[in-house]
């Protein structure tokens, strides 16, 4: 006869999978993506619930409920009050916890050996390796971000220690799989190089590779999760860790592809080859300003004009504005089109949020590669608040750690119009020659107000 509890502990983890996958896939796009996040939310806490009802789960609820709401109440608080320009650094500090809480189960399954096969045990071990790289590779990350931490190599000629370390870690690793006693000394020995070896890997990676470490570092938190979830018997845990590897390895290999960058070419800068890290500010040479009335002018007297969002536009919210701005533009004639790089603001797909929250109409929108094609019949590009995206030392440059990424073509305009406050740098802290480009303007100010004085500009000539 079927147990019934255990039967609706079943029921519920197959409908919290389903809502996991229901979720991800409303994710896809940004118009659903806000009710795809619910949905997944709502699938995690019946995972929750349906965990807490069975009867493996032991020991003092009342404890794991207390822990919870510390949790809870203390990512609730963050979340609300992060800003969007910190959002790289909190997706990895919360990648890596999921990693580090991966790593804490199996220490305690690993502790209880004898209640385990060996074939649970290899998991359990793979799930703590991961997790450990994970968790301490992504809160240097987070470090690193928040400008806690250099970027820089701590040591050279570390090849040899990796290889040592990881030789260490995986003979300990054996040692746990196969031995039916727990081990707690070893044990001890294993995770703290495991931590030490995601400090190691992390370290010497460039600022401009950092999104895409950031990503894999998430693949690598939901494998651990997955791993554990089998140790466990937890079918919500495999489901929705291995939803988040496919979904973190995907979106890695998307951004490696985005920035030209082999993933082992990124890695191995872990590894020795170090990337040159370009930390000087540097002197801006003469820029041809523009005021917002010429600017506004060029633009409604045109008939292509591309917008290039960057960054910029997401730290000072002008998304409404310049939508505002392309309906002025097109009711007067013009074709307006906007530019997406995939790397553009701070994380995948934002500035398609930001550009479907303020309603710009989807088609468009394009990706690089149809832009690019375009540009050469582009009347004005306007750039708002982008910089490394259009940076031309990426094709130019061969030294410039952004060398080899694919930027969006601005200067194969006829004119370009730059919107930004001053001389700050991109996110890769690099000089852009196109702002001494002959076809190039500056507009100097916040972008939102910018884009407001052109909108002024325009009405006034009617
Ligand atoms: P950048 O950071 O390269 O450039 C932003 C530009 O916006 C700067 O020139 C800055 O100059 C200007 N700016 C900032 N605030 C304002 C404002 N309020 N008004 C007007 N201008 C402003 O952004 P990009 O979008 O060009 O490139 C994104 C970078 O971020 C890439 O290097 C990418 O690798 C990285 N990254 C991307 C992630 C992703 O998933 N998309 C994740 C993490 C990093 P000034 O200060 O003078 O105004």
């Amino acid at each position: 006869m079927i147990n019934s509890s255990s039967f609706f502990i079943d029921l519920a983890y197959f409908f919290s999978a389903t809502l996991f996958i229901y979720g991800l896939r409303r994710m896809s796009s940004p118009i659903s993506a806000r009710t795809g996040i619910w949905i997944a939310a709502a699938g995690m806490l019946l995972a929750v619930a349906a965990s807490f009802a069975h009867p493996n789960v032991t020991g003092n609820h009342w404890l794991i409920l207390f822990a919870m709401l510390i949790g809870g109440v203390f990512s609730f608080i963050h979340a609300k009050r992060v800003v969007i320009s910190e959002m790289p650094q909190m997706i990895a500090l919360y990648n890596g916890l999921g990693g580090g809480a991966a790593a804490a189960i199996a220490s305690v399954e690993l502790l209880r050996a004898a209640e385990h096969g060996p074939s649970q045990r290899i998991l359990a071990v793979a799930g703590a390796l991961i997790g450990c790289i994970a968790f301490s590779g992504s809160l240097l990350a987070f470090a690193k971000l928040a400008g806690w931490a250099k970027f820089g190599n701590w040591f050279s000629r570390r090849q040899t220690a990796y290889v040592a370390m990881m030789a260490v870690v995986l003979l300990l690793g054996f040692i746990l799989s196969f031995s039916n006693t727990a081990h707690p000394v070893l044990l001890l020995m294993f995770f703290v190089l495991a931590l030490l070896f995601g400090v190691f890997m992390t370290s010497p990676i460039a600022q401009a590779d950092m999104p895409v470490l950031i990503s894999l570092y998430n693949a690598a938190a939901g494998l651990a999760v997955a791993f554990e979830g089998f140790v466990l018997g937890n079918p919500a845990m495999m489901v929705a860790g291995t939803l988040v590897c496919a979904a973190g390895a995907l979106l890695t290999r998307l951004m490696a592809r985005a920035v030209n960058r082999r993933l082992s070419e990124i890695l191995y800068s872990g590894f020795g080859i170090p990337h040159e890290i370009n930390e000087t500010t540097t002197q801006y040479g003469h820029v041809n300003e523009v005021d917002a009335f010429d600017a506004a002018t060029t633009m409604a007297f045109a008939e292509e004009v591309v917008i290039v969002p960057g960054y910029g536009m997401a730290v000072s919210q002008a998304q409404h504005k310049v939508q505002e701005l392309t309906q002025l533009l097109e009711e007067r004639g013009v074709n307006v089109q906007f530019a997406i790089h995939p790397v553009a603001g701070r994380m995948p797909g934002h500035m398609n949020v930001l550009l479907a929250e303020a309603g710009v109409a989807y088609e468009k929108i394009h990706d690089i590669g149809e832009i690019n094609n375009e540009m050469k019949k582009i009347d004005v590009a306007l750039v708002i608040g982008a910089n490394d995206i259009v940076n031309l030392s990426a094709r130019t440059d061969e030294k410039s750690p952004l060398h080899g990424m694919p930027i969006l073509n601005v200067d194969e305009a006829s004119s370009v119009i730059v919107l930004k406050r001053g001389d700050g740098q991109g996110y890769a802290g690099l000089d852009n020659p196109l702002l001494q480009h002959g076809k190039t303007r500056v507009h100097f100010g916040d972008a939102r107000e910018s884009v407001q004085e052109m909108i002024s500009a325009i009405k006034s000539l009617d």
